[in-house]
C-alpha cells in the first residue's frame, strides 16, 4: 500500500531542500571541513544561558501569553527603536515566534489567498518558495544578477508585477549572497511598493551582521511601516540558532491576524528560551559586537583568499556567507560541490539550491575558526589546480 495517495498535492510537489543532500553526504565522511552550515560558530553567551537556567530553577515552566512574555516584547520594542529607529507597540504589534522561520510562515499565511503571487528575489533562502506554496500562494522568482552584486533593482519588480501580485519578500543582508541594500536602494524598492500597493515581508534576521555601512531597516523608511511585516530573531546575531526564537513586528491589523495563526498552531514560543532572550537584549549587545568584529575579520581574509585562488567573489556587506563564482571551472555548481567534497573533503552548498540564478556559484559560510578556514582554502586551492 502506498501512503503517498494521502498526501496533499502541495506537499507532494515540494522538493526537499538541496542543502540536506550535502549534509547527509558529508555526515558519512571523516575529516570533512564544513562551510555548508548557516549558523554562527559561537556558543550563546553565558549570561544568556544562565538566565534560561535560572528561569527553570525558579519553575517558570508553563505557557506564556500567546504573543510571548510582555517583558520580552517590551525589550524587543526598545531594541528595534534604539538600533533601527522603528517604533512598535509591544501590546499588539509584536509576536515572539519559534525562530524567524515561524515568523515567515505566519506572515505568509496571514496575507496569502489562493494563487496570490509573492515576489522573491533570487538567489534566496531555501524556505521562501516552499513557504509561499504551503500558504497557497505562487512564488514568483526575481532573478538578480552577479554583476549587480545580486541586489534587487526596481526593474526586477516592475517586470514581474501582475494583477495577482500581493507582496515582496525582501532579505537584506541576504542569505546566500551576503548582499546588503543601502538606504537609497531600499528607497527605490519602497517607491515600487507604493506604486503597486505591495506588502513587504522584510526578513532582517542578519541585520546585526553588517560590516561596511550603517544598516537601514525597511520599515524605518518614510511611509513603509504601514505596509511592512518585519521578521527577525535571535539565531544569527545572538548566536542562538538552537533556541528557536524569533519575532515579527507589524501594524496591529496584521499582527493580530498573525497572532490568530500563532495561537492555534503554536500556542507560544518556548518559555525558557524567552527568558534567555530577555537577557540577550538587556545585556548581550556587546557580545554581538565582538562576534561581528570576528566575522568581519574572517570575511576579509576568506574573500581575499577566494579571489586569489581563482574563485571571483564580491565582498559581501553582511551575514556570514561568501558566494563566489565557479564559472572558471566549467562545472555546474552541483558537480563542483560534489567533487570538492569527495576529492578534498570540503563541504559547500551549490548555488542552484537557492534558485536558478544561483547556478554558477557556491555558498561558503565563513562562520568557522580561522584555522578551519585556512585549511579549507588550502584544500580548495589544490582542487582548483584541476582547472588550470
Ligand atoms: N531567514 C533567513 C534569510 C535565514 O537564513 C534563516 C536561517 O538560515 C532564517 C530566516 C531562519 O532563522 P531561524 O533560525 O530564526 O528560524
Amino acid at each position: 500500500m502506498t501512503q503517498e495517495r494521502y498526501l496533499s498535492k502541495t506537499v507532494s510537489q515540494l522538493k526537499p531542500s538541496g542543502i540536506r543532500k550535502f549534509f547527509d553526504l558529508a555526515a558519512g565522511m571523516e575529516g570533512v571541513i564544513s562551510l555548508g552550515v548557516g549558523e554562527p560558530d559561537f556558543v550563546t553567551s553565558w549570561n544568556v544561558r544562565e538566565a534560561c537556567i535560572l528561569s527553570l530553577e525558579q519553575g517558570f515552566t508553563s505557557y506564556t501569553a500567546n504573543a510571548g512574555l510582555a517583558e520580552l516584547r517590551v525589550e524587543i520594542v526598545r531594541y528595534l527603536q534604539k538600533k533601527f529607529n522603528v517604533s512598535y507597540r509591544y501590546e499588539d504589534e509584536v509576536i515572539v515566534t519559534v525562530g524567524a522561520s515561524q515568523a515567515l510562515d505566519i506572515a505568509l499565511r496571514a496575507i496569502t489567498d489562493p494563487l496570490d503571487e509573492i515576489l522573491i528575489p533570487e538567489p534566496c533562502f531555501v524556505s521562501y518558495g516552499p513557504l509561499v506554496s504551503l500558504a497557497g500562494g505562487v512564488p514568483v522568482p526575481l532573478h538578480t544578477k552577479a554583476e549587480d552584486q545580486f541586489k534587487l533593482l526596481p526593474e526586477h519588480i516592475e517586470a514581474a508585477i501582475t494583477d495577482r501580485t500581493k507582496g515582496l519578500l525582501l532579505c537584506s543582508p541576504s542569505n546566500p549572497t551576503g548582499a546588503v541594500l543601502n538606504k537609497k536602494e531600499l528607497e527605490q524598492i519602497a517607491e515600487m511598493a507604493e506604486k503597486h500597493d505591495l506588502i513587504i515581508l522584510a526578513d532582517e534576521i542578519y541585520a546585526e551582521l553588517t560590516y561596511d555601512e550603517a544598516y537601514t531597516s525597511f520599515p524605518s523608511l518614510k511611509g513603509m511601516q504601514e505596509r511592512t511585516i518585519l521578521i527577525s530573531g535571535f539565531s544569527k546575531g545572538f548566536a542562538m540558532t538552537g533556541w528557536r526564537l524569533g519575532f515579527v513586528a507589524a501594524p496591529a491589523a496584521l499582527s493580530q491576524a498573525m497572532l490568530k495563526i500563532h495561537q492555534y498552531a503554536m500556542m507560544c514560543a518556548p518559555t525558557m528560551a524567552q527568558f534567555g532572550a530577555i537577557e540577550a537584549l538587556k545585556n548581550g549587545l556587546q557580545d554581538v559586537e565582538q562576534m561581528k568584529k570576528s566575522y568581519r575579520q574572517r570575511r576579509n581574509y576568506f574573500v581575499d583568499s577566494l579571489n586569489e585562488i581563482g574563485l571571483p567573489c564580491h565582498l559581501p556587506g553582511g551575514a556570514f556567507y561568501a558566494f563566489p563564482s565557479i564559472a572558471n571551472t566549467g562545472l555546474s555548481s552541483e558537480e563542483f560541490a560534489e567533487r570538492l567534497l569527495l576529492e578534498q573533503k570540503v563541504a559547500v552548498v551549490p548555488g542552484h539550491v537557492f534558485g536558478e540564478s544561483g547556478e554558477g556559484f557556491i555558498r561558503c559560510s565563513y562562520a568557522s575558526s580561522l584555522e578551519q578556514l585556512q585549511e579549507a582554502l588550502r584544500r580548495i586551492s589544490i582542487f582548483m589546480k584541476n582547472f588550470q
